[in-house]
């Protein structure tokens, strides 16, 4: 067997509870062993004397242990062990928390060399849980593994046991590791081979060969990846039979009959869309428009094709009041036409919901709207030829797919509103085409956006009641709250009460959050619709999809407490019709980064700036959220660290795509090879089949 391929137990020195607790960090084979990188380094060049240590900095030094180590009082579940060491020039404490054993191994006059951060103790200069080894000398040595890594480890497993596994494989993983990448992708772009980098990652000969190493290693995940995802949207629309669905005369005449013309970035999108219904294979297409780019008419079009073709179609939303919203579109459209439309969320009554299904078994309803609902089991469909997730950014890849699995190589199109900047999507949502609305309806006066401080809450509720007074409507948005829906809910009763008792007597003030049953929901949305309500404070209940063309105005206090693309989100609930429409942003920033999200907000009405700012702000990880992407987990590659190195990657896909489109890679057996090894389940997990 390929020695990549074994179980860590057929290691020397590995055990089964070695075994288990490298399992624990999801280490199987020698391979996820090797592919077990650093988390840091300890660069053990940098020697010092001990009057040379300032504390906050990290360092190596020599010393002997000056006497026998003591355990200190027990801090809680917390064992500590203390010694000092000494060499000419000082001493230097060093503490250890939970790692008794060491007492019989420091003993006094050995000589260790110690690695880690120099802090302030109690009795002057210490280093906590230090790496460390006994030497034989004072002297340095000339060590080969002069920058040691240090990996993340878990309890129980210690760094240098891991250190000596790496040790111990590192030969072996030489003579066994082929390049998978050609020469011609390493020359161009300037990689270092792989043997190189696998080696230079765990012990780097310098800072120089850890760098080029790493880029190599990184410039391999995006590739592998990029590709995986290309090959599986090549099998996708090669081998799955799809529903070609023709377009019709009916389908031009509701087009042409539209209140008002689709613009250009619509129509081109709508085309797209068309031209994909139109084929054999299954579509599968994201459509990014910014808020109010108008997505819903496109999806309504392309539902009607399937209807038309005698076939029906799903609409999949993240909430139930953006699910009864697209109903009520929808009914709009489809009811004059005799199309029959069915809402299916959670909170449907048990009779109803299972007369419901069955009219959605039988085919008698052609367009099923609602929430998760309809991913559930027990929902089934007579003929799904096109099934549509609107906001996909709070969807997962895996409810996409199970939304597709509802029919036999369905039509997917996927709809957003959270822009992303082109490189991400590409690694975000690689396996799907990408259409881009660009372009407001016209008549659209841009958002105007104001912040305010919290104390000139005043000024602020004053401009809401001159827009009132013009007939207008206003939403206000209650501060997140993100640990407790409870107490979100809580404050915005109490803003909606106080602003009912104060500023506006004289209107009906509605109250919309999380705790509210859908019923609730359901009537203060219709209230809200029709006029009836003219301030409605709610949560963020009303981030996504909501659209009332008469509100113009928008209080969000605490403005400092959402990110950047929730302000956005939120925003948009204004300015979809033709009045001039207002953003004020009631905040109390403390921070800078506050403040500055504050100015971005004002200056630009552009999604896909503001979220480009939002990503440099914010940096890596949160951008998405706790969102659920469902692609593999990195191991060295960040999408928002590393975007440079990304597009590089980017420009090498173009060429092989140009070598060769179907990306069959035969000219390239051990990439080939690769890949198919590397994201063997990844099929499954993301493709629509
Ligand atoms: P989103 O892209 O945020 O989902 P919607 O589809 O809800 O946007 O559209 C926002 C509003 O713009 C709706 O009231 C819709 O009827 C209107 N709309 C969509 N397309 C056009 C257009 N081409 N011209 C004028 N109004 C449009
Ligand atoms: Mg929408």
């Amino acid at each position: 067997m390929e020695f990549l391929k074994q179980n860590i137990k057929a290691l020397q020195g590995v055990g089964p509870k070695t075994a288990q607790k490298l399992n624990r960090l999801k280490i199987q084979t020698v391979e996820d062993l090797l592919y077990h990188f650093p988390r840091d380094y300890d660069d053990r060049r940098n020697v010092k004397t001990i009057n040379q240590l300032t504390a906050g900095e990290k360092s190596t030094i020599f010393g002997e242990i000056m006497g026998e180590a003591r355990s200190l009082p027990k801090r809680g579940r917390l064992s500590i062990l203390q010694t000092a060491i000494k060499d000419d020039t000082g001493k230097l404490y060093l503490t250890f928390f939970n790692m008794t054993y060491l007492k019989n191994k420091l003993k006094p006059g050995k000589i260790m060399m110690v690695s880690g951060e120099v802090k302030r103790g109690r009795y002057g200069l210490e280093m906590v849980n230090p790496t460390f080894e006994l030497v034989d000398t004072m002297e340095r040595e000339e060590d080969p593994d002069m920058i040691l890594p240090v990996y993340p480890a878990t309890e129980g497993l210690k760094q240098i046991q891991l250190i000596n596994l790496q040790r111990s494989i590192a030969d072996q993983v030489q003579k066994d590791t082929e390049d998978y990448l050609p020469q011609r992708i390493i020359k161009e772009n300037r990689l270092c081979d792989l043997n190189f980098s696998l080696r230079n990652i765990h012990f780097p000969d310098s800072a120089k060969a850890l760098k080029v190493a790493k880029y190599r290693l990184i410039f391999d995940e995006f590739l592998l990846l990029r590709l995986a995802l290309l090959r599986i949207k090549q099998t996708v629309s090669k081998d799955l039979e799809g529903i070609a669905l023709k377009r019709m005369a009916e389908f031009d005449q509701l087009l042409n009959g539209l209140p008002f013309r689709l613009t250009n970035a619509q129509r081109r999108t709508l085309e797209e869309i068309v031209s994909d219904l139109n084929k054999d294979v299954p579509m599968n297409r994201l459509v990014q428009g910014d808020v109010g780019s108008g997505k819903t008419i496109i999806a309504v079009l392309a539902l009607y094709l399937a209807v038309l073709n005698g076939y029906q179609g799903t609409m999949m939303a993240p909430t139930e009041i953006l699910a009864e919203q697209h109903y009520i579109s929808l009914q709009e459209v489809f009811q004059p036409l005799g199309i029959k439309v069915g809402m299916l969320v959670g909170s449907l009554k048990k009779k109803t919901k299972e007369k419901l299904l069955e009219v959605i078994a039988s085919g008698e309803i052609q367009i099923v709207v609602g929430t998760h609902a309809i991913i559930q089991e027990g929902v089934d469909f007579h003929k799904l030829a096109l099934a549509i997730t609107d906001e996909q950014h709070r969807f997962g890849v895996r409810q996409r797919a199970v939304l597709a699995s509802k029919g036999i190589n369905p039509h997917v199109l996927v709809m957003t509103a959270t822009p992303i900047p082109r490189t991400l999507a590409l690694i975000l949502y690689g396996d799907l085409d990408i259409s881009i609305i660009d372009e407001l309806p016209p008549g659209r006066k841009p958002i105007k956006t104001y912040e305010k401080k919290l104390t000139e809450k005043d000024q602020a509720y004053h401009f809401v009641k001159k827009q009132l007074q013009e007939g207008r409507q206003a939403y206000v948005v209650c501060p997140l709250v993100e640990e407790s829906e409870k107490i979100e809910a809580q404050a915005a009763t109490e803003i909606a009460e106080e602003l009912a008792a104060t500023y506006f007597k004289d209107y009906r003030v509605g109250l919309l959050h999380g705790k509210m049953s859908p019923k609730e929901k359901e009537v203060i949305m219709g209230e809200f619709k029709g006029g009836e309500i003219h301030i409605l404070v709610s949560t963020t209940v009303i981030e996504v999809g909501v659209n009332v063309p008469n509100a113009s105005v928008m209080v969000i206090e605490n403005a400092e407490r959402f990110g950047l693309a929730q302000l956005h989100q939120l925003r948009g609930r204004v300015g979809r019709g033709a009045y001039q429409s207002y953003c004020l942003l009631l905040h109390d920033s403390k921070t800078d980064i506050a403040k500055e999200r504050m100015g971005i907000m004002v200056e630009t009405n552009d999604g896909f700036i503001l979220s480009e700012k939002d990503l440099s702000l914010r940096g890596p990880g949160e951008f998405f959220g706790t969102r659920q992407h469902g692609l593999p987990e990195f191991k060295i590659a960040n999408i928002f660290r590393h975007m440079k190195i990304l597009k590089q990657v980017e420009v090498e896909v173009q060429k092989l795509l140009a070598e060769e489109e179907t990306l069959s890679l035969e000219a390239y057996p051990r990439l080939k090879k690769k890949i198919e090894e590397k994201f063997e389940g990844l099929n499954d997990d993301i493709s629509f089949s």
